[in-house]
């Protein structure tokens, strides 16, 4: 019998096309066509994604935490959680701000290329601004406000309420533990069969993703002029998103967990493609939960409580953008920034990267306040706005990788956590029954 290609493998297909058709579609003139022809494939794509996401959530945290025997280890386990997410993301300010003061990008921008990108790009400044402007104004414990809904179905019907979403499917898990056993099981039931239906809708989606990969990168209108203008400064984010996958990663799983690095790595692309095909950690979601339960052996407790809290509030490949390019411009500017300013970069930054929302451009948008806190000219991200897209793209993929590392170290922890042989006798005994 011939050997099938694998799905990952017709997904970095569907990729390398796509970026090829991105680069060619301008000189060759298909902008209209790609456009009209192609980009829908994309959208229709994304759209399942987001279909899928929060029913995904409900049905899986709820499954999830009503299978925990007791409410004390989900507390343990949340505590864990959230301090591994938020020392990663400190690590990732940290990595990005070091890089940027050593290899100091803004110097190679001469006076013309500044004004030209600040001309270029400064209406879509003034929606950002706006935007940044109305997340600051409310308090500092708006977040907590924000996170419980006052009502259900409009938390629901809106993709950015994610931890609305958490929120309420702990509270029903929990209160399902805490309810008589007899009374529950027909409640627990509907939802671990309701769980099988939505993992198979999951995979369903993901036959259909090679050609939405592809018509997503597609229609990308890729400017490989801005991109040289502003090279070193890309290099110098791109250097920090890779030291934080191939040093920083590497050095947690080895610390925390059994996992070989190069199984993970194998484990979690397709998120990490999808990741980098729709600049959304939210949409890329089930794909990130799927891959961590079936090819790294996650349980689905562990990844249905810890992937879902992830996407919204642990960016590390945001937080290294956001330290860079704070820098960066002030760098342009000409301004020197003091060790406390750029403490005060760390703080925000972490700060605005567990604010901002798992969609694309959400980082650039929170980095105007970031710029803010150390009396930038929120101006200033016109000089980068040309190249966001594509560095969206790759801090997208890193923030799902770190997602799923704390996802196999909480996972091992807790002996959650199925070896390489358990996992290869499962997946050759459902070959079995196939045949
Ligand atoms: N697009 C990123 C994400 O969804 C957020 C960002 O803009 O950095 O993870």
């Amino acid at each position: 019998m011939k050997k099938k290609l694998p799905l990952y493998a017709k997904i970095l297909i569907g990729m390398g096309v796509g970026l090829i058709w991105g680069i060619l579609a301008t000189p060759l003139g298909l902008t209209e066509f790609t456009h009209d022809w192609i980009r829908p494939f994309g959208t229709i794509f994304i759209n399942c994604l987001k279909l899928i996401a929060v029913p995904l959530i409900i049905v899986s945290l709820i499954d999830g935490v009503s299978n925990l025997s007791d409410v004390s280890k989900l507390s343990r386990m949340g505590g864990k959680t959230i301090a591994l997410y938020i020392g990663t993301t400190i690590l990732a300010v940290t990595i990005g701000l070091t890089l940027v003061n050593m290899i100091d990008p803004g110097k190679y921008l001469s006076e013309d290329r500044r004004d030209y990108l600040r001309e270029t790009f400064a209406s879509d400044l003034d929606t950002s601004i706006v935007t940044a402007h109305s997340t600051k104004e409310q308090g500092p414990l708006q977040i907590l406000v924000n996170i419980v809904p006052d009502n259900l179905f409009n938390s629901f019907s809106d993709n950015t309420n994610m931890l609305q979403v958490i929120f309420f499917s702990i509270l029903f898990g929990v209160a399902m533990i805490m309810s008589p056993k007899e009374k529950v099981a027909p409640v627990k039931s509907f939802f671990d069969g309701a769980n099988t239906v939505i993992l198979s809708i999951v995979n369903i989606i993901m036959m259909y993703a090679p050609v939405g990969v592809f018509a997503l990168l597609a229609s990308l209108n890729i400017d490989l002029e801005l991109l040289k203008a502003l090279s070193v400064y890309s290099l110098n984010v791109v250097l920090g998103l890779a030291v934080m996958v191939f040093v920083s990663y590497p050095l947690i799983l080895k610390a925390f967990t059994k996992v070989r690095y190069a199984r993970f790595m194998k484990a979690v692309l397709p998120a990490q493609i999808l990741g980098f095909s729709t600049s959304s950690s939210a949409a890329t979601l089930p794909i990130t939960m799927d891959c961590a339960e079936k090819n790294l052996g996650v349980s689905e407790e562990v990844s249905s409580f810890v992937l879902p809290l992830g996407a919204t509030i642990n960016m590390d490949g945001t937080s290294i953008h956001q330290g860079v390019s704070a820098v960066f411009i002030a760098q342009a500017f000409g301004i020197d920034l003091s060790i406390g300013q750029q403490l005060t970069i760390l703080m925000t930054a972490v700060l605005a990267s567990i604010g901002a929302a798992a969609v694309p451009g959400a980082g650039i948008i929170m980095l105007i306040i970031v710029l803010e806190s150390v009396g930038l000219d929120p101006a200033g991200l016109a000089l980068i706005l040309a190249v966001d897209r594509p560095l969206d793209m790759l801090r997208t993929a890193v923030n799902v990788t770190g997602d799923s590392t704390i996802a196999a170290v909480i996972a091992s922890s807790e002996n959650e956590i199925k070896s390489e042989e358990e996992l290869a006798a499962i997946k050759s005994k459902a070959e079995a029954n196939q045949s």
